[in-house]
């Protein structure tokens, strides 16, 4: 180590911001915990995440997910492997899920598909897929539960590259069929991994390097069709090239058990070699704002009542370049306005740790941060301004009503909050008057959100009423009155002023498209 002071460029260069994508089950808790412990952040697995029946918590914030086990708000951890700094950053697990889920992947660099071996690609990691595809950002694959029954290893490959259009790169290839796992072939080095069960996950994995002629010795066939198979491959040009990889077109693939700890280094070293170090961010001029510039950061969560104990807003920033020092005053970008820094947070379940620095890359929690909206661009110096969020397109509808009228005033301010932090979107419109919008969400698990959130936050009830849409298009004024008289049709607005037509089918779109062919109705493109 130098005793000379790191630059921002070298902080920088160390750091690591990622995501695991995965559909429940796949195992995305037993893998943090397990990278956590290889970090040695924690001592013994276990610690971390709070399923039901596990002890501690790093995401149970809100009471609803401590009964349903599941988590809907997002943390980030972050923690030293080695010289490299990773922040891991959680998005939800549950099947049904917000815009949230797809803001928190705007603010990493590399994306970790977490696959179950005997599931192959599920529905949620496919759309959390082609959200990190639309930005490009490169995929690591970590086939997972390799110690169970599940699929043949070529016929994983396979789907991958149908399904996602990546070529699968391997850098290890299992020892062993689903279920009767010997170890891994570490395809560069050709050398065998064979690993001895840790008890129960608890502990890091004890692993043996085997050379070839000894593992071919002491797991014969396995060995033979491992090799095999891992040749054929290479032959077939499923090589790991870096290059590719940050591209995005190909994805290199680790087999492992993250419940047994198995494949999990393997993961920490492909982070630390290859994924991308924090990388210089484009501004609304589609300039790279370089990592050593001025300090800048965008605001990609915003969250309330994260718990009982801290009842507060907390604005979750990653920081794009410079240094973030704790207690400075920054420039809120949208407003203009000073605003000062002095209560940050770094998250690590129920514990929040001050932050006395932070580097690009970073993720700090601003507490009380009641000005700041996801999208918005916090900065020092020279003024700068980072794009706003992508908007995803809403597939469930709900009409709100507070449930006592007399709370009018707090109803409409819960609605602009939770708007506001992407919990639903309102979508307003003069039939519906402000007594009762239309709330559209991505998952109708939000809807739940929504009632619990206006009930404990805002102290607003609401009731809901269905609604009979399962399409939305995008239209425009010309086109809005015309649309909104007709049947199994209604026009409303959002926030960013969108007009949108909600429709029973896309059957009827088809149909109005046809009788009325100046009608506006395009597909609402759900943002990038
Ligand atoms: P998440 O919903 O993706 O966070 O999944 P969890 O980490 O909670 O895991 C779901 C279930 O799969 C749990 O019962 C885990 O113990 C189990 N699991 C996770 N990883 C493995 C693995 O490598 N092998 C086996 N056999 N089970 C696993």
């Amino acid at each position: 180590m130098s005793a000379i002071t790191p630059t921002v460029a070298e902080h920088a260069a160390r750091r690591r911001t990622v995501a695991v994508i995965s559909h429940p089950d796949a195992g995305k808790s037993t893998l943090t915990e397990a990278l956590l412990l290889h970090a040695r952040a924690i001592t013994e697995a276990g610690a971390v995440h709070g399923k039901r029946g596990r002890q501690g918590t790093v995401s149970d914030w809100m009471s609803m997910e401590k009964e349903r086990g599941i988590s809907i708000s997002s943390a980030a951890i972050q923690f030293a492997y080695g010289d490299t700094i990773i922040n891991l950053v959680d998005t939800p697990g549950h099947s049904d899920f917000s815009e949230d889920t797809y803001r928190v992947l705007s603010a990493v660099d590399a994306a970790i598909m977490l696959v179950d071996a005997a599931k192959g690609l599920e529905t949620q990691t496919m759309k959390l897929f082609e959200v990190c595809r639309r930005r490009g950002i490169p995929i690591i694959t970590m086939i997972n539960k390799w110690d169970r029954p599940g699929r043949a290893a070529l016929d994983l490959m396979d789907e991958i590259r149908d399904r996602t259009g990546m070529l699968p790169t391997p850098l290890t290839w299992p020892v062993g069929d689903p279920g009767h796992f010997e170890g891994l072939l570490d395809v560069p080095s050709g050398r065998m991994l064979r690993f001895t069960r840790s008890d129960g996950g608890a502990r890091v994995a004890e692993w043996q390097t085997l050379e070839p002629a000894e593992a071919e010795a002491s797991s014969g066939a396995a060995w033979v069709s491992a090799r095999d198979e891992s040749e054929l491959l290479g032959l077939d040009g499923y090589r790991h090239d870096s290059e590719t990889f940050q591209l995005g077109i190909t994805t290199p693939v680790i087999f492992g058990a993250a419940v047994h700890n198995i494949g999990v280094h393997s993961l920490l070293e492909i982070l630390a070699d290859e994924a991308p170090a924090a990388m210089p961010r484009i501004d609304v001029d589609g300039e790279a704002r370089p990592v050593d510039a001025d300090f800048s950061a965008y605001v990609f969560k915003v969250q309330s009542g994260l718990d009982t104990a801290h009842r507060d807003r907390i604005a979750f920033i990653r920081v794009c370049s410079g240094r973030f020092e704790r207690g400075m005053t920054v420039t809120h970008a949208r407003t203009g306005r000073p605003f000062a820094t002095k209560y940050a947070h770094q998250l690590f379940g129920q514990d929040r740790e001050v932050v006395d620095e932070a580097f690009p890359g970073d993720i700090v929690g601003l507490v009380n941060a009641t000005m700041l909206r996801p999208g918005d661009t916090l900065h020092s110096g020279p003024g700068v301004q980072f794009p706003a969020l992508p908007v995803f397109t809403p597939e469930h509808f709900r009409l709100v009503r507070a449930v006592d009228v007399s709370k009018h005033k707090q109803f409409r301010s819960g609605l602009e909050s939770l708007d506001q932090e992407g919990v639903v979107q309102v979508l307003r419109s003069t039939r519906r008057g402000d007594q009762s919008p239309v709330l559209g969400a991505v998952g109708p698990l939000q809807f739940e959100v929504f009632a619990d959130r206006m009930q404990h936050d805002f102290n607003a009830p609401v009731k809901f009423e269905p609604l009979p849409y399962e399409a939305v298009m995008r239209t425009d004024e010309a086109s809005a009155e015309a649309l909104d008289r007709q049947r199994e049709c209604e026009v409303v607005r959002r926030a960013d002023g969108v007009l949108l037509a909600l429709l029973s089918t896309p059957w009827r779109a088809k149909m109005i498209a046809r009788t009325d062919p100046d009608l506006t109705l395009e597909p609402l493109d759900d943002g990038a």
